[in-house]
């Protein structure tokens, strides 16, 4: 392993937008930890050298703590943590199975803290850490209260930490994707589609690498902490963008 190969771990990495992120990592010469609950459905194949895929559950101290150690047996370090695992699950507030809200909280939000929490002593000077937000965490929606909670609760998480650890030489940021196409997205009708399409300043929908392109520069900016980043066709701008 080369001195400048960083070491990352990023949640959620086995499919859509996380599968994007672990790509380019590994396409900039960098090793790569994968961790979901079913690391044998993960879309790229571990080679024993660069990528490893760990099952743990996000909302698992136990397991977390046990997949970060074994990243630090296998490569003695942790550069940057990826917190992009997530779970979507709609409803308006009046109708929404509390049993919804809660695994969304606990998955998006609380399980983000959680992996912090087990990684934090392993991060050094210079250490990255990228939360991975979303629009509705800013701009209401009807029918994702859940959902908007818990990527509102996290960056507020983003900005609270991104000051904890700066005396460390850390830095935490958000990077806020809009629209791409996944299996969380892929229950959207085409009308859907079209109605958030025709919002969108650039009128399209993003694809995963460009995403992962924006998580990639922000992992390596080493004067941007808690800092908020729309990757959203500009979506964003067109209601304002977070203060
Ligand atoms: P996705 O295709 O549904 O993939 C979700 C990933 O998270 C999978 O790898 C899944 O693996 C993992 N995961 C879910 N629950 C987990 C848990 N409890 N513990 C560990 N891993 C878990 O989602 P995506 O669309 O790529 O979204 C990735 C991130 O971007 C999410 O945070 C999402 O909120 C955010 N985002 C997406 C969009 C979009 O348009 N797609 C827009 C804005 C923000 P397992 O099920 O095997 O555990």
């Amino acid at each position: 392993m080369s001195n400048n190969a960083k070491v990352w771990l990023v949640t959620g990495g086995s499919r859509g937008i996380g599968q994007a992120i672990v790509e380019r990592a590994l396409a900039g010469g960098d090793r790569v930890a994968v961790l979901t609950r079913n690391p044998q459905k993960a879309k790229l194949e571990a080679d024993g050298d660069k990528l490893v895929n760990l099952a743990a559950d996000v909302c698992d101290e136990v397991q977390l703590r046990d997949a970060v150690e074994q990243v630090i047996a296998k490569w003695g370090r942790l550069d940057v943590v990826v917190n992009n695992a997530g779970l979507h699950r709609g409803g308006k507030a009046s109708r929404l199975d509390l049993d919804d809200w809660d695994a969304v909280l606990q998955t998006n939000l609380s399980g983000a803290l959680k992996v912090i929490r087990a990684a934090d002593p392993h991060l050094n000077q210079g250490a990255s850490i990228v939360n991975i937000g979303a629009v509705v965490g800013f701009r209401g929606f009807p029918g994702d209260a859940a959902y908007a909670s818990s990527k509102a609760g996290l960056a507020g998480l983003t900005r609270a930490l991104s000051i904890e650890f700066a005396e460390r030489g850390i830095r935490v940021n958000l990077v806020i994707p809009g629209l791409v196409l996944t299996d969380m997205t892929s229950g959207l009708s085409e009308k859907a589609l079209n109605s958030m399409r025709s919002m969108i300043p650039l009128g399209r929908l993003g694809e995963a690498a460009e995403i992962a392109d924006a998580v990639h520069l922000v992992a390596a900016a080493t004067y941007m902490t808690g800092a908020f980043i729309p990757v959203d066709g500009g979506l964003m701008s067109t209601f304002g963008l977070p203060g």
